[in-house]
This record gives structure tokens, C-alpha cells and sequence, in this order.
């Protein structure tokens, strides 16, 4: 199972990051969004990202330019999947949506389909499809260009070829690679959800404020960054979902999203993105 092209399906946060990184690897990479607006921002995206790069020493100008003369952007999948190796997609965090563009592109290619999901089933997301043994969870994270991680999430029927060769695919674009077994938010969700829940449910019982509490587990405990100010880096929103999406399928209240993060949500405070959140951005 040799890949040399790559197509990532969503052009969003998660889409340009991994092309991105496919792309400097040397990989042929074609972006696919449903809009030209969508596609436009996110090879600009790359751009600026290589930009920085470059300015801070750590890409030479001339990677650069071979990276971005290997990812091209288009608004048709059949012309993104034609022919792919590997299909990363990084579409909205929904089962249907996933699942229906792994049903459009299983016959356009013969090559592995990878879901950038970060808590939705793999086997669910696999059903249905000819060839399952295909599927794979490649879970990236935010921002993917600095990220070492690299989640590889395996259901009972991901092959052997196809989880060896995304291995191999991640340790080609300089990640670390874990293999998770297919279960509600593999190991990172899971745990980093966990206690960011429980971080929250401290700011809301008056423990202490949320800088105390992220002050707490980066000195006590040498965390890079606080459970709280994760979250707002995250999005409120995007990790009350998550939170939801756990404490019924591992049917444990410790995920069930606090009081205090409900009422967030519905003032719309959600973090970095909106300028407030348990932090001021603005
Ligand atoms: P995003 O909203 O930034 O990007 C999603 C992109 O998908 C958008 O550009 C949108 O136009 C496009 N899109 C929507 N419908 C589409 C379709 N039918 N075909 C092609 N493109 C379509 O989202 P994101 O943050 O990049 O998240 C994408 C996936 O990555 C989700 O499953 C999410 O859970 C996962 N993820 C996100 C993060 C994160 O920190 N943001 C981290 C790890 C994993």
C-alpha cells in the first residue's frame, strides 16, 4: 500500500493542516471543500502558515515553494479522490456526513479512507462501505503543523496493510504515533474531556477561578496549557458536545457537561472564537 496522493476532504481548522503537513512531505495533495470560498481560505491558510515558517528559521523558502506546488484545491470530489492512496477526511464532526463521503468516494479510489473524527465510532462510520478494512481513524490535532501527535484509531475490521502503511504515513510527515481501539473518544478525548469537565464543575462549586485552577496543573503538574484554557482554545461549545457524546456512550455522568458550561454555551461564550469564554480574548 503505497501513497503518494493524498486527498483531504474539508478545507476547515483540521483540512489545511493536514494538507499542509502531507504537502512538505513531499505527498501530492489535493484539497476538496464545497465552496471555492472554502477551498480559497484554506490553501491561504497553508500559505500563511509556511509564511510563519519561514520567518521563524524553521522552513527554508524553498520548501516552501515545493510544498505549495504540490497542493492543488478543487470543488470536486471526484476529481480529489481520482486515483488517491489515502483519503483524510476533516468535515464536520456529524456520523451522516462522514459516512456518506466515504459512500462517494469508496468507488473513485481504491485507496485508504482515514476520519479525522475525534470521537464518532470508526465501525459506525464504516458500515455500509464494500470494503471496511479500508477505514481508519487518523486523528489530528490543532494545529496540526505543530502538533506531534497523531491518534491512529483501529476498529475490528481496519487491516493489518491498512493500519502499517498510516503508520508509516505519519511517521513520513514527522508524527508520533498511538493505535487506539475503536471506543468513545479513544484516549485523548476521553481523558482530556474528562478533566476539563471536572475543572469546570470546580470553577462553578468557587474552588478557586479558573487562572488558579490552570495555574494549579501547569506548575503542580507541568500541564503545557490549563484544562480551562483548553477549553476556550477548543471552543466551549465543541467540547460540551464531545461531553454529551461520552456520558452516554460510556454511560459515566463524569462527562455530563457542568451547569455552568450549558449556560455559556447559550450566551454564546465560547471561548477564543467569540472572545469570551472562561478567559477575555477580546
Ligand atoms: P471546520 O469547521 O474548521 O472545517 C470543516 C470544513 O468542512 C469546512 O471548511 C466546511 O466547508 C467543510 N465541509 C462541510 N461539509 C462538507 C462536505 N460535504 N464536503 C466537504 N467539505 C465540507 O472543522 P474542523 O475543526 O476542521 O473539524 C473537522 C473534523 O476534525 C471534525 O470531525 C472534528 O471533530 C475533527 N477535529 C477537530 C479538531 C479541532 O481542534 N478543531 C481537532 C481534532 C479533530
Amino acid at each position: 500500500m503505497k501513497i503518494e496522493r493524498i486527498a483531504v476532504l474539508g478545507a476547515g481548522t483540521m483540512g489545511h493542516g493536514i494538507a499542509h503537513v502531507s504537502a512538505l512531505a513531499g505527498y501530492d495533495v489535493t484539497l476538496f471543500d464545497i465552496t471555492d470560498e472554502a477551498v480559497e481560505r484554506g490553501l491561504e491558510q497553508i500559505r500563511g502558515n509556511m509564511d510563519k515558517g519561514v520567518a521563524r528559521g524553521k522552513l527554508s523558502a524553498e520548501a516552501m515553494e515545493d510544498g505549495l506546488a504540490r497542493v492543488s484545491g478543487t470543488t470536486s470530489i471526484e476529481a480529489a479522490a481520482d486515483g488517491a492512496d489515502l483519503v483524510v477526511e476533516a468535515v464536520p464532526e456529524k456520523l451522516e456526513l462522514k459516512r456518506s463521503l466515504f459512500q462517494q468516494v469508496q468507488g473513485l479510489c481504491t485507496g485508504i479512507l482515514g476520519t479525522n473524527t475525534s470521537s464518532l465510532s470508526i465501525a459506525r462510520i464504516a458500515e455500509g462501505l464494500d470494503d471496511p478494512s479500508r477505514v481508519i481513524g487518523l486523528h489530528f490535532f490543532n494545529p496540526v503543523h505543530i502538533m506531534k501527535l497523531l491518534e491512529i484509531v483501529v476498529f475490528e475490521g481496519t487491516s493489518e496493510p491498512t493500519l502499517e502503511a498510516c503508520r508509516a504515513f505519519g511517521a513520513s510527515i514527522g508524527k508520533e504515533c498511538i493505535t487506539v481501539r475503536d471506543f468513545p473518544g479513544f484516549a485523548t478525548s476521553r481523558l482530556g474531556v474528562c478533566l476539563g469537565m471536572e475543572a469546570i464543575r470546580m470553577v462553578e462549586q468557587g474552588v478557586a477561578s479558573a487562572e488558579d485552577i490552570d495555574t494549579a496543573m501547569v506548575l503542580g503538574y507541568r500541564h503545557p496549557v490549563g484544562p480551562l484554557k483548553l477549553s476556550d482554545l477548543v471552543g466551549v461549545d465543541v467540547r460540551m458536545h464531545i461531553g454529551e457524546y461520552l456520558a452516554k456512550e460510556l454511560d459515566n455522568p463524569a462527562f455530563e457537561p457542568p451547569e455552568l458550561m450549558r449556560r455559556m454555551v447559550a450566551e454564546g461564550k465560547l471561548g477564543k472564537k467569540t472572545g469570551q469564554g472562561f478567559y477575555d480574548w477580546s
